[in-house]
């Protein structure tokens, strides 16, 4: 099935309902309850933690051999998943196995080892209840920790009554109880326990499963083989390091400032065999290459080599949440999945990349802060070079020269938008969707009706404000000119116009590397000149500060990364005692406020809801994430565009219409082109409610 009709299969099937996302939802809560125990150092340390540990992988492989070997364990390396299943197998068959208990083993998912061995007849129970269910089902997980996430209890309750041939009802406490009933028989009966590791310690050989279910425990207390499956990434250097990644671990993972059971577990410990008699536990460390060893020396990609599986990148990303696992993955899924994909599975296997719509708000999450955008957009890229990437994208990475040809004659163009047949052919041939409403060109563009503004007492700025301000909604740059000139700055307006977002969302990177560059050279003369930045639009302040320097990693990217600010985030380092001198109150006004996902103040605070409360206003506000729209992305008349764009900003806008303000306030252009288009509630830019008191 193609991807777009996957896209519309699943959002028919989840409409109103949401089950990723709701479920993600309820993590997220409990994460950001307890998240700000954790500190910007500890996370700093734990990112240094993996660093080295990549950087000494093949000195750590050899410590953990060793480690092994002095316990009486043994460590194999698999070049791929094809030959670790051939090792399994081989220790199944010298040691007579017929049945094997599996726990916490995604990383045996990749390597697809239950076909394998249920091929030989040997019997495989998953033992974590969520995988159990999706093994039952005959699917993949859905979810990197919660596999059933996709599912409601009464299909989960239709999948147990099949399997055990009598009804079990649709209570999660009584499957509980009937699957732990056979459980306890398996674990008993079995030749092998299979467990993945979430960290291996290369100074002991120990290795530590984190999981809120035990299952790992019962598993190795019978077992008189355990087979440890994991991915070589998975070593530190030593338990020291262990206690500073559990600590964010759980806490991003599932909101939990630690998991039910955390178990150390040594190699050769003593087993529970049938009888009376204790015996050591024969274990096998098969360590998977499968792609990371090469990854390890990609520097565009490294940095994922990083993840912890925490899955908190899944719990924020928008399209994911809407279509879930089985449409936004492989086997790995989410953002993360995108790059894991391509090191495990191949290039090939990565076009789902095209629903990542670059918000961002994944690398927001990300507690190793890997920039998971710009490597998605790095594997679009390369997917594109290889195979040829999606002919609307090529249509659309022209946005910026079609605007500028409309606003050649912006009435008849807007006429022209009025058209059902003009937005018929321009759906046909350029490929955005006639169902999407489309912003008007105003009759002059900001360079015929603006220059320059203000004096330079406290500075000079250059207000960068990106194509749609530029050629839709010029008055926002005006006003903005005219409050940071009442604050004593001189304004000009530059000659460049795109950011080049789109080129960046489609994986253009060449492109977007010769526009960087472009954009770069411009802003750094003039911030010689003593010029600041300060951009209009939050996606272009998010391409100066982080894409940029990604891009060109150039000092001149720094210089400009360093010298911009956003508008808002330029108001509050002026302060808000001095700007409210300068604006009219808002006392009285009640608001609803969308954060864009690109508003990134780097202070980490949200600038515009305390601009807005400087100003009297009352700001109703929930973190729920992105309006769905993102640009283009959005516009596309694929259903992995439009359809699963109108489908996020619907859960958003629904619920933002229960907060309690008059409007929907945001300063992204593209988020109020959705509010508009789905709320009942008027959308509006905050320089749309601000007045100034005089005007200099
Ligand atoms: S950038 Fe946004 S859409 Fe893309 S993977 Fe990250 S969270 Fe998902
Ligand atoms: S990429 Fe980051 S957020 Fe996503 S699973 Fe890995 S560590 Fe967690």
């Amino acid at each position: 099935m193609r991807l777009e009709e996957q896209v519309l299969e699943k959002l028919s099937l989840y409409k109103d309902s949401w089950p990723m996302l709701k479920n993600n939802l309820r993590i997220r809560e409990r994460r950001e309850k307890i998240i700000s125990e954790v500190s910007s150092e500890l996370l700093r340390e734990v990112r240094r933690i993996k660093e080295e540990s990549i950087e000494n992988l093949e000195q750590n492989i050899e410590r953990v051999r060793k480690a092994l070997e002095e316990r009486g364990a043994e460590l194999k390396i698999a070049k791929d998943g094809a030959e670790a299943s051939r090792m399994v197998l081989e220790v199944c068959k010298q040691y007579g196995v017929r049945l094997v208990v599996k726990s916490k083993s995604l990383t045996t998912e990749e390597i697809e080892l239950n076909k394998v061995l249920e091929s030989e007849n040997i019997e495989v129970i998953e033992t974590d209840l969520g995988e159990r269910i999706v093994q039952l089902a005959g699917q993949k997980p859905s979810h990197i920790l919660g596999p059933a996430f996709h599912m409601t209890r009464d299909e989960v309750a239709e999948i147990f009554t099949k399997y055990y041939g009598r009804p079990i009802p649709p209570d999660p406490q009584q499957i509980v109880l009937e699957v732990r009933k056979e459980f306890r028989e398996k674990y008993q009966r079995a030749g092998m326990a299979i467990t993945g590791a979430n960290i291996i310690i290369a100074e002991n050989g120990a290795m530590v499963l984190v999981t809120n279910e035990g299952n790992d425990r019962l598993a190795l207390a019978f077992a008189p083989i355990h087979i440890v499956i994991a991915g070589v990434e998975k070593i530190v250097s030593s338990t020291r390091d262990v206690l500073k990644i559990l600590k964010i671990l759980p806490r991003n993972a599932t909101g939990q400032r630690l998991s039910s059971y955390v178990s150390f577990h040594l190699p050769n410990m003593t087993a529970y065999p049938r009888g009376a008699r204790l015996s050591p536990r024969r274990t096998i460390y098969i360590l998977i290459d499968n792609g990371r060893m090469r990854a390890r020396q990609d520097q565009e990609i490294k940095e994922i080599l990083y993840c912890i599986r925490c899955a908190s990148c899944l719990q924020v990303c928008p399209p994911y949440n809407m279509v879930g696992g089985h449409v936004f993955g492989y086997i790995y899924s989410g953002p993360m999945g995108i790059p894991w994909t391509m090191i495990a599975h191949g290039l090939e296997k990565t076009y789902f990349s095209q629903l990542c719509n670059t918000c961002g708000l994944c690398r927001e999450a990300c507690p190793l802060d890997i920039n998971l955008p710009y490597i998605n957009s790095i594997v679009k890229e390369r997917y594109g070079k290889r195979f040829g990437c999606p002919p609307l994208n090529k249509s659309l990475k022209r946005y910026e020269s079609l605007i500028t040809l409309a606003s050649r004659a912006p009435n008849l163009s807007n006429k022209l938008l009025d058209s059902n047949f003009a937005r018929k052919v321009m759906e046909k041939f350029i490929g955005i969707d006639s169902r999407r409403p489309l912003p008007r060109l105003s009759e002059k563009n900001l360079g015929e009706i603006f220059t320059e503004l203000g004096l330079p007492e406290k500075g000079n700025i250059l207000l960068y404000t990106d194509s749609l301000i530029y050629y839709m909604y010029p008055d926002w740059a005006v006003k903005a000119a005219k409050i940071l000139s009442s604050l004593g700055y001189r304004v000009i307006i530059p000659s460049l116009k795109s950011c080049g977002m789109p080129l960046i969302q489609y994986g253009f990177m060449d492109d977007a590397r010769r526009l960087a560059g472009h954009n770069v050279e411009y802003l750094y003369s003039l911030i010689e000149q003593g010029y600041i930045v300060v951009s209009l639009e939050p996606t272009t302040q998010e391409c100066l500060t982080n894409y940029y320097p990604k891009l060109l990693a150039s000092e001149k990217s720094k210089v400009v990364a360093e010298n911009s600010y956003g508008f808002f985030e330029f108001l509050k380092k002026i302060g808000w005692k001095e700007v409210t001198k300068v604006l009219k109150s808002l006392q009285g006004v009640y608001v609803t406020y969308h954060l864009p996902c690109h508003s990134r103040a780097r202070d980490g605070s949200i600038v515009v809801k305390e601009f807005l409360e400087a100003l009297g206003a009352k700001v109703y506000f929930k973190r729920i994430g992105c309006c769905g729209l993102a640009g283009t992305w959005g516009m596309k008349k694929d259903g992995h565009g439009h359809d699963i764009s109108i489908e996020i900003g619907r859960y958003l806008v629904r619920e933002y219409e229960k907060l309690g303000g008059e409007f929907i306030v945001t300063e992204c252009s593209i988020c109020l082109l959705q509010f508009q288009h789905l709320s009942n509630l008027p959308s509006r830019h905050p320089l749309q409610l601000v007045q100034l008191t005089s005007i200099k």
